[in-house]
C-alpha cells in the first residue's frame, strides 16, 4: 500500500493544524539574525549577528513562549505573512511550502533527526554572531543567509523514504 502523502505536501499552510505548523519549522535560527533595509531601495541584507535571545549553538529560542516581552520587534509567522515577507532565507520551509516546494533530505519532518539541519550546513550554528559581543550591525553584513548552502538540494543518503522509520544515523 503507497503510504499517503506527509502534510506539507497535501495541505496548504492556512489550513494546517497548530501541532503541523510549528513542526514545520526546522530549526536553523536564520530568521533570527538581524537583518538590514535599505531605506532608498528597499532592498534588504542579512547580517551575522542574531537576535538577543537566539542560542547560537542549538539555534533555537531561548524563550520562545514569552520571546515578544523580550523582543517586542520579533515577527510572528503566519500564513499571510510568509507571502508578504520577503526576508525570508530560501532555505526555509515556510517559505518552500508557501511556493509549492517539498522539504529536502535535511528537514527533521524528512530525516527524523532534529541535527540534519546543523549536518547539511543550513543552521547558523558556529557562525552566527551573539548580539551582546557584534557591535554595529553594518560590520556584519553577510550573503550566506539568503543562499542554499552547496550540497543542500541534492539527494543525501541520509534521506528516507516516506512512511519508513526514522533515520537511525546520530
Ligand atoms: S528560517 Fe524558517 S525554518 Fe528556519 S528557523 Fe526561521 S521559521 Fe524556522
Ligand atoms: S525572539 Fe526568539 S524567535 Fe524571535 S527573533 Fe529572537 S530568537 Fe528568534
Amino acid at each position: 500500500m503507497t503510504p499517503a502523502a506527509p502534510f506539507w505536501k497535501n495541505k496548504p499552510l492556512d489550513a494546517m493544524t497548530r501541532a503541523e505548523w510549528e513542526s514545520l519549522c526546522d530549526g536553523c535560527g536564520r530568521c533570527c539574525l538581524h537583518k538590514l533595509r535599505d531605506e532608498d531601495t528597499d532592498r534588504v541584507a542579512f547580517t551575522e549577528v542574531a537576535c538577543r535571545l537566539l542560542d547560537t549553538q542549538s539555534c533555537r529560542c531561548r524563550d520562545y513562549r514569552n520571546r515578544r516581552q523580550h523582543v517586542p520587534d520579533c515577527v510572528k509567522l503566519t500564513p499571510k505573512r510568509v507571502a508578504a515577507i520577503d526576508w525570508l532565507p530560501p532555505t526555509c520551509a515556510y517559505r518552500l511550502v508557501a511556493e509549492g516546494r517539498d522539504l529536502h533530505w535535511w528537514h527533521p519532518l524528512v530525516s527524523g533527526d532534529a541535527d540534519t539541519v546543523h549536518r547539511a550546513g543550513v543552521s547558523v550554528q558556529g557562525r552566527a554572531v551573539p548580539e551582546r559581543e557584534a557591535g554595529a550591525l553594518e560590520d556584519h553584513v553577510v550573503r550566506w543567509p539568503g543562499r542554499f548552502p552547496r550540497d543542500a538540494t541534492r539527494p543525501h543518503p541520509e534521506a528516507r523514504p516516506e512512511g519508513s522509520a526514522p533515520c537511525p544515523i546520530p
